[in-house]
């Protein structure tokens, strides 16, 4: 019988497990096994001969049911051997030239050398007794991007995991603002309902994802119409807050994109801007993808007005050229922070404020996060912005070089020319097959990724099925994108074809 406060004694880790901690006396497994998957990966990048096999995930499936996960194969070598059939030998290449499917960019190598140091260190930004300077050279990259966006000398941040969730904090702080006079649970009970947030038809879904989370009302984000080039149109911001205000609403926030998902579009964020300070709401501008503009040697001028902006959100991981995830919400005022603060004695008690300990958990929405900041850092120290912002500017010139080859093609229609760096085009049948249009641009799509030669996105424009490319890859040439091209208007014409001989033959019987 035990008795209360006898340990039972554990036997001890076997001494192989304890080999495969990282500590002084293993580096020499440490080098060998990172060298060893190094070794591979660059086998692998060097040898990738189109984006994508094709695989299904019926066909992959039994690879990875079929591991047992309490055998261990007991060596990296050959579960990197495994990884091979599970994963590596089938994965999406975004660094292949055709690769043009979703704003996933080729990655850096200065970045790749962060993403190990960091996950090698393990500090974790939530205090800083836990990171030392890796919370300072978070702290110093967020002062960095807020001075290139020209928030002023209040401005703060942190980084995140996404944009997604840089909306969401961003819509946070934007709530407890509008709640600020709704002092007593009841006041805030009545107003809660009445929060309205205004983006544009082409505004990224986390912004209704956000609202949902945020305890809004279902109907809480209104869509207001964009213009002919996709952009927000500000008389109808405007007439939406005049409305709201007339029905006793209160519009917590506009969400203005800067680079919209599928049309790259820039809202016009002076125009705004101007208008949600003389109304007085929170202007919100989503740059997850038009951030890049930040270092262009020669397009900054294209975001004039996220100045004005109280919040910003950026994707260092879309146009970056960062690995995932790599992102950051920015503020004008940073006591707004304030609302993700919260105090555990654990942690980052009260007083640490006072004590000027920096503690980035306090503007965070995480707690354990990783040191995604080390990653730009890196890239910042050895190529400098002008260099990532000339790979962005190559790829800008290159979509319009795509948008041109596109519009002079007879056998597509193609929508509004992106100031970024996405085409959005269809495949269009002529005459009596038009009404396959949808069809044949779906079905060229998914024979596109199951022959894994390339891969494009697919949207829809104003109900219509439109294929979409993202140009993120500065060694995509206009030869890749005119062999992409006749892929696609290969594989919708014969479509086109079997749908007009069957339909023949119905007319026929
Ligand atoms: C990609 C994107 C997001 C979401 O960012 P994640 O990093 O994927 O979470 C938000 N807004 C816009 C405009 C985007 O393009």
């Amino acid at each position: 019988m035990s008795l209360p406060g006898h340990t039972v004694e554990t036997p001890a880790a076997p001494p192989d497990a304890r080999t495969h901690l990282l500590n002084g006396g293993s580096v020499a497994r440490y080098r060998a096994t990172l060298a060893d998957g190094v070794d591979r990966i660059a086998k692998r990048v060097a040898d990738a001969d189109r984006p994508f096999t094709g695989v299904t995930p019926a066909e992959l499936a039994p690879r990875i049911t079929g591991v047992d996960l309490d055998r261990p194969l007991g060596d990296a070598g050959a579960a990197l051997d495994e990884l091979e059939q599970v994963y590596l030998r089938d994965a999406v290449w975004f660094h292949h030239p055709r690769y043009l499917a979703h704003l996933n960019c080729p990655v850096v190598i200065p970045a790749l050398l962060g993403e190990a140091v960091l996950t090698a260190v393990n500090s974790s930004l939530d205090t800083w007794d836990q990171s030392a300077g890796a919370t300072l050279v978070e702290r110093r990259l967020i002062d960095w991007t807020a001075a290139r966006i020209g928030l002023g000398p209040a401005a703060d941040g942190v980084f995140t995991s996404g944009g997604s969730q840089s909306n969401l904090q961003a819509l946070l702080l934007a709530r407890e603002e509008a709640c600020r006079d709704a002092t007593g649970p009841e006041a805030r009970r009545d107003l809660l309902p009445r929060l309205r947030v205004i983006t544009s038809a082409a505004g990224h879904f986390s912004v209704q994802k956000s609202a949902k989370l945020l305890g809004l009302a279902p109907d809480a984000v209104l869509t207001v119409p964009t213009d002919a080039q996709r952009r927000m149109i500000p008389a109808a911001v405007r007439r939406q807050i005049e409305r709201c205000r007339r029905e006793g609403l209160v519009v917590m926030a506009v969400v203005a994109t800067a680079g919209t998902t599928d049309f790259g579009s820039i809202d016009p964020l002076a125009d705004i801007a101007a208008l949600c300070a003389a109304a007085g709401v929170w202007l919100h501008v989503d740059a997850a993808y038009g951030c890049g503009l930040l270092v262009s040697p020669t397009r900054r001028h294209l975001l004039d007005g996220i100045e004005r902006a109280d919040s910003v959100t950026v994707d260092y991981h879309k146009s970056f050229f960062q690995p995932v995830s790599s992102s950051a919400v920015l503020v004008r005022d940073r006591r707004t922070l304030r609302h993700a603060t919260y105090h555990a004695d654990y942690l980052n008690p009260a007083r640490m404020v006072e004590q000027r300990i920096p503690n980035q958990v306090d503007k965070s929405l995480q707690t354990t996060r990783r040191f995604d900041a080390l990653k730009l850092w890196l890239t910042l120290r050895v190529m400098g912005p002008d260099g990532v912002g000339a790979l962005f500017d190559e790829v800008i010139e290159r979509a319009a070089g795509a948008w041109e080859l596109i519009s002079e093609d007879p056998r597509f229609e193609v929508v509004t020319r992106s100031p970024l760096s996405t085409v959005v085009f269809r495949y269009l049948p002529t005459g009596p097959n038009r009404h396959h249009a949808d069809g044949a641009n779906l079905h060229a799509r998914e024979a596109l990724a199951a022959s894994g030669a390339a891969l494009v996105a697919s949207t829809t424009v104003d109900g219509r099925h439109f294929l979409k490319f993202t140009l993120l890859n500065p060694e995509t040439t206009l030869d890749d994108v005119g062999h992409v091209l006749e892929l696609v208007a290969q594989y919708a014409g014969r479509y086109v074809h079997e749908r007009t001989t069957a339909d023949l033959a119905c007319q026929v019987s």
